[in-house]
């Protein structure tokens, strides 16, 4: 497995630099923040009050030494997921810019109203669901208007994009990727690179995103939908930011960048890579309790039990079943749930 990824790294190597051409100029900016060539500047892109209240986006730019492709990673677009938000941090301290080819654009907190209110899915401000809001509209509520802002002031600048999630505060997570799949050749086998070089072992093959770039609907097919390389990835979940989760975040932008010759040193290449090639998010037909009969990771035949829902007064009312025989991505674990919520992702392995 190692060997044949080696070889196809090398061969998909020259359509890299096709998909790498912004980060040739003196000084790169995004929004108010500018770096010059060997620089690393922090600062806030500014979502102003519209049809209800503002907020602010912190970002950094390291904009390196020598030309090369500008990578943007995104943290935070669910407020309640941390892994991703630390490692990001992390990770901007520890790039030295003179060490560094191209320009690496940080987002640390995409959703400002989530996270400072600690919530799941949706924003306190309108209620919607950031990650199914882009493009992005400038008369629109406040989630509409900072996928507006990533949309133009990071995707738009970028040549790669990373989507760093967790689990939400309520989903215990195996980690994996999603591999999104276009159609497009040149731009899959590019984005097929970077989920194995970010590392993570389970890996969704994922068809069915939208194509159209005026209902991009999520963050990294914000990218594809430009023809540009996006993937997703999920470390950690249940709202802890504990140091395994953080790291394997971490690790994997290290050797993205090393992948993508933004640093030097050897990409490291997972092996045994677990493909995932449909998957099914089971969704809870009432409002209620949900108590979950599995764990993350765990293997299900079709028709196993994932937990059981209860009414208010502790009534079994409802089972929720494995839809098809596969992997546990995620599942609910905390009590609360809504009808249409989510209580599982399940997803099939594909045959060698
Ligand atoms: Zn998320």
């Amino acid at each position: 497995m190692p060997r044949i990824q080696i070889s196809r790294l090398t061969m998909v190597g020259v359509l890299l630099s096709s998909f790498a051409v912004q980060a040739q100029s003196q000084v790169f900016t995004v929004g108010p923040v500018e770096a010059g060539r060997g620089e690393k500047a922090s600062g806030y892109i500014m979502i102003p009050e519209g049809v209800d209240e503002g907020t602010t986006i912190p970002v950094s730019v390291i904009h390196g030494e020598r030309p090369g492709p500008v990578l943007a990673l995104i943290a935070g677009v669910h407020g309640y997921e941390y892994p991703p938000v630390t490692a990001l941090q992390n990770i901007r301290r520890e790039i030295d810019p003179r060490e560094l080819s191209g320009t690496v654009i940080i987002v640390h907190v995409a959703n400002m109203p989530s996270f400072l209110g600690r919530t799941i899915y949706y924003s306190p401000v309108d209620g919607k669901n950031l990650n199914r809001e882009y493009p992005g509209r400038s008369d629109g509520t406040l989630s509409e208007r900072i996928a507006l802002a990533i949309t133009t002031e990071v995707i738009d600048r970028a040549d790669y994009v990373v989507d760093l999630h967790c689990g939400d505060g309520n989903e215990a997570l195996r980690p994996y990727s999603y591999w999104m799949r276009t159609g497009i050749e040149d731009l899959d086998s590019v984005t097929r690179e970077m989920v194995i070089a970010f590392g993570l072992d389970h890996i969704v093959i994922d068809d069915d995103r939208p194509s159209d770039p005026g209902e991009s609907t999520y963050t990294s097919n914000t990218a594809l939908t430009r023809g540009k390389p996006g993937i997703t990835t999920e470390t950690g979940g249940l709202g802890l930011n504990d140091a395994s989760s953080i790291q394997m975040a971490e690790e994997g932008v290290w050797n993205l960048m090393r992948y993508l010759k933004m640093v030097a040193g050897t990409v490291r290449l997972q092996t045994g890579i677990v493909w995932l090639d449909r998957y099914e998010v089971v969704r809870s037909p009432i409002t209620g309790i949900f108590q979950a009969a599995v764990r993350d990771g765990y293997a299900v035949n079709e028709g196993a039990l994932l937990g059981t829902l209860l009414d208010f007064f502790g009534n079994v009312v409802g089972e929720m079943r494995a839809p098809f025989s596969g992997i546990v991505n995620y599942v609910i674990a905390t009590p609360p749930i809504s009808e249409g919520e989510p209580v599982a992702m399940v997803s099939h392995i594909k045959p060698e």
